[in-house]
């Protein structure tokens, strides 16, 4: 679960880049935010991420208070979360496989295990045939599903996705959705950021707008309005 209860962040130069913010968002949902540039998105992933600290207010990802976790408890705290960067960061020089694989092997995982769930969530992705690619070798959707294997192979509760449909055709954006949808499916949280007005409205679901760092809506999905 994520909550937050009257959250500011002030950075130290001065800009209020979110103020007053509470929200929950149980477990399971499937939520897109969204908002003009300025408006306090990427502050609040990051916050989310643990990047950076409220200023004030407080913060549970997943049980993890995180404007008081202490730095060894981060890296089990980010294995909670999968990340798909809006720029995928895959390593260039590894290939599609071992690009999943790696996430994985940085917290120590047996080779067994980890061959296991590669196959796994390339499939699930459907990039079985491209595992001995390199990433410059795939299109830009076909990387960023790699980057969505990637942010799932760990089994994280929650995936958070930042701009998944930028610089896609509409037929890339439907099947990053889909497979965002299928992940939802399965019980996971689901946060979307996006400036794709058309595709949140197509999808029906929870939609939090930040506006100069307040949450100026938080609109349910049609049919859930007598839902408290
Ligand atoms: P968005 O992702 O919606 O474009 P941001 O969270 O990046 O919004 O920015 C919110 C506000 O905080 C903006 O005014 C931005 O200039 C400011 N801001 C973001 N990061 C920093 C930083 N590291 N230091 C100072 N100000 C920042």
């Amino acid at each position: 679960m994520i909550k937050l209860s009257n959250v500011s962040k002030v950075y130290p130069n001065g800009t209020k880049a979110l103020s007053d913010v509470s929200v929950t968002i149980p477990d399971g949902d499937f939520v897109f935010i969204i908002g003009p540039n300025g408006a306090g998105k990427t502050t609040l992933t990051k916050l989310l991420l643990g990047e950076e600290k409220p200023t004030t207010g407080k913060i549970e990802v997943n049980g993890y208070d995180l404007g008081k976790i202490k730095k060894r408890k981060i890296p089990y705290f980010r294995r909670t979360l999968g990340f798909v960067f809006q720029d995928h960061r895959l390593f260039p020089n590894m290939t599609v496989f071992d690009n999943v694989a790696f996430a994985m092997h940085v917290i120590g995982e047996p080779n067994k295990l980890i061959k296991q769930r590669v196959w796994r969530f390339l499939k699930y992705v459907n990039l079985e045939n491209q595992a001995y690619h390199y990433p410059n070798q795939l299109s830009g959707g076909e990387q960023r599903r790699v980057a969505l294997a990637r942010a799932l192979v760990n089994n994280p509760s929650i995936v958070i996705a930042d701009e998944p449909t930028s610089n896609s055709d509409p037929i890339m954006s439907v099947e990053m959705m889909e497979l965002l949808k299928k992940v939802n499916d399965v019980g996971k949280t689901v946060i979307v950021i996006s400036h794709d007005i058309k595709m949140v409205k197509y999808y029906n679901k929870r939609v939090l707008t930040l506006n100069d760092g307040y949450l100026a809506d938080d609109h349910k999905k049609a049919g859930d309005e007598d839902e408290v």
